[in-house]
Formats: C-alpha cells, structure tokens, sequence
C-alpha cells in the first residue's frame, strides 16, 4: 500500500503546472537567467526525518538568500543575540531585497536583506577571523543543516561578481558605518560565494526541518545550532523573510519562510515539518511565483497556518480513578486517587490539570489522603508546565497528602529533588 502524501504532492504540482507560468527568471545576476524556467518541485520532511520528495526535487540550483537565515543562526550562535542585534535589526524593511537602507540607528534593518546579510556574513566567527574562515564557517554549518556537503556553483558566483554593483555599494554605504569587520569587497566576495552554494530542493527540505525540530537535523540527528537561536531565526523569517510582500505572506500562509533569486523557498513550521519548493520563474518581490502558489495551496490544505488556532486540549486527563494501595512498595497506605495524565503539555494543559486537581480538594471530592499523578502516557512537557505541576505537588505536600509522581520516562527531571521529602517519585502504578 502507497501512502496518500505523495500522491497528494503529485496532484498538487499537476494543478500548479495547469494554473500558468508567470513570472521571470531572475536577471540581475545573468547566470540564473538561464536557468530553465519549468522545472517544480516540493519536498515535506517531518522533524521526525521522513521525506516526501516530489517534481525535479534531487536538480541542484543556488541556494542565494535562502542561505541568509542559515548564516544568521550561525552569526548568532558565535557571537551571542546581543552582539548580533547591536549591528542588524530586526524590523521588517518594506523595502526591496537589495535596496540600500538603514535604520535610524545606522544599521541594516534586518538580516534577511542584502543590507543585513552581508553584516551578518562579516560577524561570522569572531571578530579576528579571516574571509576565508568566516567562508568556511558557512559552508561547513549550512552542509550540517542539509546533512551532506555542499559545494560552490563557481559559475553562478563568477556571474554575480562581475555584476555585484548593487551589493558593493551597500557593502561599502556599511563600511561607512564601520559596520564591516573586513575590507567591503572581501565580505561581498564571501557573501556572494555563500549565496552560490548548490542546494536540492530535498537539501532545503532538510534545512528547514532542522529548524523545526529545534535546531537538530532530524536526518543526521545532529544538533546544529540552539533552541533559544531557531526561536530567534524562526522570528524574523516570520517578520521578513518574503521581503515587502512579507505581509501578505503572513496572513496567506501563515509560516515562517525565506525565498531566494534562484527559485527555491523555504518554510518551517516549529514542531511540525519542514517545506521546500522550487521555480525558478519570480514575481516583483523576487520571490518564485509558482513557490508562493505551492505553499498557499499547502498551508490551506494541510492547515498549516502559524495562527491557525488548534483544536483545544481538552483531554489532558485521560483518567481518575481511587485504588487501594495498602501495603504497596512506596509504603503508601489507604487509597490513592490516581490522575492519569496524557499527551504533550504545555502551559494551557497543566493549568486545566491543576486546576482540576485544586478543585477537587478545596470541593472536597478528592477525601483520599493520597494523590498520584500518572504521567506514563505523557511525552513531552514544557518547562512552564513542569513549574507549574510541581507547584501544586508542593502545595498538597504541604496540605498534609501523602503525594506520589508516577514518571517512569523522568518527563520531570526535578520532582526527585522536590516536596520537601514528602513527594514520593515512582515507576509504576504496582508499586503504590
Ligand atoms: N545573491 C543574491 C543577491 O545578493 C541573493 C538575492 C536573493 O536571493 N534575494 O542579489
């Protein structure tokens, strides 16, 4: 038996194809003017590591500013968010990629512009380190993002530096800033390079699964970058990523994204999957046009939207149920109200549970001198929500139950340590 994701991709490329061809191939680097203009892909890779490639997902193609998120994640894990957001922004720009602009504090407005890509690019490293460090940095951390190796399109990147006015410009409108730790055509040079690594739309795939999977190639199992950096790059492609048309990209499609000249575009939806497409015909914003069209027609069919508001958690708590435990291994005696909790929990969810739990004995329901909560169906829970549940463990502690925590995967690894002795940390239901 096939399963139904490819075939729904297939179909999907098939009704893209038959809605036209507008747009045009990027010119103002004349290689990629060339390219040929039909071929379409889409690629869906889970943060769990499964790929779902469809169309001409394996033809190689310049990754250009689809490397810009990538380089700003490697920036900031070198350099630290405060060093980096001392010299680029983080506010949209409405304004187009390669425009020459600053904002009022004499930086580039964001990372995900020419302007700001290229300070990026010259924070690589540290401040000592050589173009060709800073280069090999981004080669070396955007190969461990795709899980292979990838390598320089030395012809596009000839292309674009015999016809890189417009980013010298900005790179040297910069240096009079002394925004740039190296010479302006040093650091155009490496950005350009950067820009002219080859990528597959598979690659890209993989790139943005990792950033959904919290910055762990989800392939390779590779942790590449860290959690608290993905929240910060995951923000700004939501904010910029699509350009002047990020507005309309937000409410159409609701995911964080980057485009880049040469067709390709990228989306990561933090939990969930990572998306790429490519077609190399754009629109005004030099984003592709048949790129946008495929994620429009994904983020709707597959309820992808950022702000797309979930079915509410209502089932939390699988279970009540009062046992005897007279005589089990924790020395509980008497009987016990277990609370058996389930599924992934998040602020939202622990509060329905205390609250169930604190108004069952303030109701003077829950008469059983022991409490148990019975987290073995539980397989994630965030720190919000681990305070929280410890909090109240603590207050009934405190409000004489005896108190046990059934968490045989320690999806709490601090309750040993807590309740004052009183909370009693257990494997399995038998041993109450
Ligand atoms: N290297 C390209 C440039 O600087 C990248 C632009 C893009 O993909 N939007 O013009």
């Amino acid at each position: 038996m096939k399963s139904p994701i490819p075939d729904y991709l297939d179909k999907v490329l098939v009704d893209i194809r038959a809605d036209g061809d507008g747009g045009e191939r990027a010119d103002h680097i004349p290689e990629l003017a060339d390219a040929e203009p039909d071929r379409l892909a889409a690629v869906i890779v889970t943060t769990d590591g499964e790929i779902y490639a469809c169309g001409d997902s394996d033809e190689e193609f310049s990754i250009q500013s689809i490397a810009k998120p990538f380089a700003y994640a490697l920036a900031v894990q070198d350099r630290g968010w405060d060093e980096v957001h001392s010299k680029v922004g983080v506010e949209p720009s409405g304004e187009a990629f390669n425009e020459l602009s600053m904002d009022c504090e004499g930086r580039p407005y964001n990372p995900m512009i020419n302007a700001g890509a290229i300070t990026v690019h010259s924070m690589l490293v540290g401040p000592e380190a050589s173009p060709e460090e800073k280069l090999d940095r981004v080669i070396k951390g955007l190969s461990a993002f795709a899980g292979r190796e990838l390598s320089i399109d030395e012809r596009v990147c000839g292309s674009e530096l015999d016809h890189a006015h417009r980013n010298l410009a900005i790179a040297h409108m910069l240096s009079g800033y002394e925004a740039l730790e190296e010479e302006a055509t040093d650091v155009v040079e490496g950005y350009t390079r950067q820009s002219s690594l080859l990528v597959t739309t598979r690659d890209l795939g993989v790139m943005a699964a990792t950033l959904a999977n919290d910055g762990v190639n989800p392939v390779t199992g590779e942790r590449v970058i860290g959690g608290d950096v993905v929240k910060q790059v995951l923000s700004v492609m939501t904010t910029c990523g699509m350009y002047d048309a990020a507005g309309d990209w937000v409410t159409q499609v609701g995911i964080p994204a980057k485009s880049g000249v040469a067709g390709g575009v990228i989306g990561a939806l933090p939990g969930q999957l990572g998306i790429a497409t490519f077609s190399p015909r754009l629109d005004e914003h030099g984003n592709s046009v048949r790129g946008v069209a495929l994620f429009e027609r994904m983020s709707a069919d597959l309820g992808l939207h950022l702000m797309h508001v979930p079915a509410m958690d209502r089932s939390v708590i699988r279970d009540i149920t009062v046992i005897d435990a007279s005589g089990g291994a924790s020395g509980s005696s008497g009987e016990v109200r277990v609370v058996e909790v389930q599924g992934s929990i998040r602020f939202s969810g622990a509060e329905r549970l205390v609250r169930q739990v604190y108004e069952g004995v303030n109701d003077g329901e829950f008469t059983e001198k022991g409490i148990a909560l019975d987290l073995t169906a539980v397989h994630a829970i965030d720190i919000a929500a681990q305070t929280l549940i410890l909090e109240i463990l603590e207050r009934l502690c405190a409000d004489g139950k005896d108190v046990y925590l059934i968490d045989p995967d320690d999806v709490i690894p601090e309750a040993e340590a807590r309740g004052d002795g009183t909370l009693t940390v257990i494997e399995t239901r038998e041993e109450l």
